[in-house]
C-alpha cells in the first residue's frame, strides 16, 4: 500500500485494508447508513465543526498541553520525554471529545436521546455529560458486575441526569452491556443515538470516533513544532479499542515519525490473561466481534476470551480496525505491557512529575520509558496521557496494599 493511501481510509464500504466492514442484524443496517449519511453531510459543513471547536475550547478546555517531562527524562536516561496531557480534559480523558462530536451530530439529525453502554464506567460519564450539555435524555447500559465493581461512576452518570440501566445477563459485563444497549437501538430507532465510544464497531463509528479523536494529534503536531522546535522522533500511546491512539497517530501518518501502540500484557501472554491482541498469534486472529472484522481473541474454536487488564479500558478482546491495518503494513509496531510494569510507571510519573495517570496511560508511559533509556538524548519521545488516573485510586491502592500502608 502507498503511504497517501492510508488517509483516504476508510473506503467507501467502511473498510481498512481487508478489516472493518458493518456485520449486523438487518435491523440495523438502515441507522447505520442514516448515521453515514448525516456525518457525510457534516463533514462538509463549516459551522458544524465551529460549534465542535467552540465546545472544545469552551467546555473541554482544549488545547490541552504538551509537558515535557524533566524529571522522568533525567531517570530514564536517554531520549526527552513529552507527554499530551489528556489528563487535564474536562472528565479527565479523550473520551469527552468523542462523546461531545457524537452528540452534537446527534442533535443535528433530530435525535433526542442518546444511549450508550459502558465496562469502568468511564465512557457513560463522558456521554452522561455531553447529554446534560447538549440536553439529551441518556441511558447508560452496564453490567451489574461491573456497577458494583465501579460505584462512583454510577453515581457521577445518575448526577449527571442519565438513566443507569443494570445488565444481569451472562457474565453481567460489558459485552452483555452492548448487547442491551444495541437491543434498545433496535427498538428506538427514531429518536435515539447510539453513541460508542472507540474507534470499533460497524462503519461509520471507526471513522467517526477517529475524527473525533483527531484533534489530538493535529494540536500536538502544532505543539512540539512550536515548543520542541521539531517534530518528535516517536509517539506512543495505549490502545484499548485504539481511540486515543488513532487520535494521537492520524496527524502525523504523512511524517518521518516512528509510531507505537502499546496493548495490555495482563499477568502475562503465555497465560493468555491478557488483552494483546497482537501479541499472541495463537489467540489473536481475524474474527468478527460487535460489528466489525477485525484482530479478536479468541479460542480454537472461535469463542472469544476472556480478557484480563489491571486496567478496565485496555480489558476488551478486539481492536479496532484501522489499527488492525497498520499493524499489517507495519506503519505502527504493537508492543505490551504487563500489570506490574504498568504500575511501576504509574508511581514513577506520581513521584517525578505529580502527575497521577489513568492505569491505560501508565501503559503507553511504561513504553516510552523502556524507549527512552534506549535512545540517545537528542531523540524525543511524545506519550499520550489519555488520562487522569483517580478513578483508579482503589486498584492501585490494593496493589501496592502493603507498600502504602493501607
Ligand atoms: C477508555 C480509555 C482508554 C482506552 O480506550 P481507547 O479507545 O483505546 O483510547 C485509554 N485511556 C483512558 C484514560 C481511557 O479512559
Amino acid at each position: 500500500m502507498r503511504k497517501v493511501d492510508i488517509d483516504q481510509l476508510p473506503d467507501a464500504r467502511g473498510y481498512f485494508g481487508p478489516y472493518g466492514g458493518r456485520f449486523v442484524p438487518e435491523t440495523l443496517i438502515a441507522p447505520l447508513q442514516e448515521l453515514e449519511e448525516a456525518y457525510r453531510q457534516v463533514k462538509e459543513d463549516g459551522a458544524f465543526w465551529e460549534e465542535y471547536r467552540a465546545l472544545l475550547h469552551d467546555y473541554v478546555g482544549r488545547p490541552t498541553p504538551v509537558t515535557y517531562a524533566r524529571r522522568l527524562t533525567e531517570a530514564c536516561g536517554g531520549a526527552r520525554i513529552w507527554l499530551k496531557r489528556e489528563d487535564l480534559a474536562h472528565t479527565g480523558a479523550h473520551k469527552i471529545n468523542n462523546a461531545l462530536g457524537q452528540a452534537l451530530l446527534a442533535k443535528r439529525m433530530g435525535k433526542t436521546r442518546l444511549i450508550a453502554e459502558t465496562g469502568a464506567g468511564q465512557h457513560g460519564v463522558a456521554v452522561a455529560t455531553a447529554a446534560a450539555l447538549l440536553g439529551l435524555e441518556c441511558t447508560i447500559y452496564m453490567g451489574s458486575e461491573d456497577m458494583r465493581r465501579q460505584q462512583p461512576n454510577v453515581l457521577r452518570m445518575r448526577l449527571l441526569g442519565a438513566e443507569v440501566r443494570p445488565v444481569d445477563a451472562g457474565s453481567r459485563t460489558l459485552k452483555d452491556a452492548i448487547n442491551e444497549a444495541l437491543r434498545d437501538w433496535s427498538f428506538h430507532l427514531q429518536d435515539t443515538h447510539y453513541l460508542l465510544g472507540s474507534a470499533l464497531g460497524p462503519h461509520p463509528y471507526p471513522r467517526l470516533v477517529r475524527d473525533f479523536q483527531r484533534v489530538i494529534g493535529e494540536e500536538a503536531r502544532a505543539q512540539m513544532l512550536e515548543q520542541a522546535g521539531r517534530l518528535p522522533d516517536v509517539l506512543v500511546a495505549c490502545v484499548g479499542g485504539g481511540s486515543n491512539a488513532i487520535g494521537l497517530f492520524h496527524a502525523f501518518l504523512q511524517d518521518p515519525v516512528e509510531m507505537v501502540g502499546v496493548e495490555a500484557g495482563g499477568a502475562d501472554i503465555a497465560s493468555g490473561r491478557h488483552a494483546a491482541r497482537f501479541a499472541d498469534p495463537q489467540r489473536g486472529r481475524v474474527g468478527i466481534l460487535h460489528g466489525v472484522k477485525t484482530y479478536v481473541l479468541q479460542d480454537a474454536h472461535g469463542q472469544i476470551l476472556n480478557t484480563h487488564s489491571i486496567s478496565a479500558g485496555l480489558d476488551y478482546p478486539a481492536v479496532g480496525p484501522e489499527h488492525a491495518l497498520l499493524h499489517d503494513i507495519g506503519r505502527v509496531r504493537y508492543t505490551h505491557v504487563g500489570d506490574d510494569e504498568a504500575l511501576a510507571a504509574f508511581r514513577a510519573l506520581a513521584r517525578l512529575e505529580g502527575i497521577l495517570p489513568a492505569l491505560e496511560s501508565a501503559h503507553a508511559l511504561a513504553e516510552a520509558m523502556r524507549l527512552a533509556a534506549a535512545r540517545p538524548a537528542e531523540h524525543i519521545i511524545l506519550v499520550n496521557l489519555s488520562g487522569r488516573g483517580d478513578k483508579d485510586l482503589d486498584t492501585v491502592t490494593q496493589a501496592l496494599q502493603e507498600e502504602l500502608g493501607a
